[in-house]
C-alpha cells in the first residue's frame, strides 16, 4: 500500500512543531558553506579512510570532508557534519556514540528531503532507491535514513 504526500506532509508538520531539526529553505552547498563561515566552522578537504565521507571535530570546530566526494555526497556530508556541529557532538561515527550518530543521520535526512518531493519521486520511480536518490540529489544512505524516519514516525513506507 502506498501513502500520499499529504499524509507525509501532515506528519512532518507535526514533527517540526515538536522541535525536529529544520533548515529553512534553499538548501545548497553554497548556503551550507556560508553558514559554516558565519559560525566560524573550519572546513578542510583531505583524503580520508575508505568509506568515510566526512568527520567533525568539536574541539577545533573543524569539518573534514573527503576530497573525492561527488556532488550528492558532498551536499549530504556537509549537512550531516554541520548538524553535528550545531549539536556540539564530540565527533562523527560510532566511536562517539551510536545515539548522536543516529540523531544526526535522521535530522540530515529530514533536512534534505521534503515530504512532498519524496512522495512525488516515490511514485515516479516506483520506490527504486537509487533513482529516487539521484532525483532528490541525495545519497542512497540519506534516502534510506529518510525511509527509516518515516517508519519510526509510523508512516507507511512502500
Ligand atoms: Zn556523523
Amino acid at each position: 500500500m502506498g501513502c500520499d504526500s499529504t499524509q507525509h506532509a501532515s506528519v512532518f508538520g507535526a514533527a517540526n512543531q515538536a522541535g525536529s531539526f529544520h533548515i529553512p529553505g534553499g538548501y545548497d552547498i553554497g548556503s551550507f558553506l556560508n553558514r559554516a563561515g558565519k559560525e566560524h566552522i573550519r572546513i578542510v578537504e583531505q583524503p580520508l579512510p575508505d568509506g568515510v565521507c566526512g568527520a567533525w571535530h568539536d574541539a577545533s570546530r573543524t569539518i573534514f570532508l573527503h576530497d573525492r566526494l561527488n556532488q550528492r555526497q558532498l551536499y549530504c556530508t556537509l549537512c550531516h557534519e554541520l548538524i553535528h556541529a550545531w549539536h556540539h557532538d564530540p565527533g562523527c561515527g560510532t566511536p562517539y556514540g551510536v545515539k548522536c550518530e543516529r540523531r544526526c543521520r535522521r535530522e540530515t535526512a529530514l533536512a534534505l528531503i521534503s515530504p512532498v518531493d519524496y512522495g512525488m519521486v516515490e511514485q515516479v520511480y516506483e520506490g527504486n532507491a537509487w533513482m529516487m536518490a539521484v532525483e532528490l540529489g541525495v545519497t542512497v544512505q540519506v534516502l534510506s535514513d529518510y525511509r527509516q524516519a518515516l517508519y519510526d514516525m509510523g508512516v507507511c513506507v512502500q
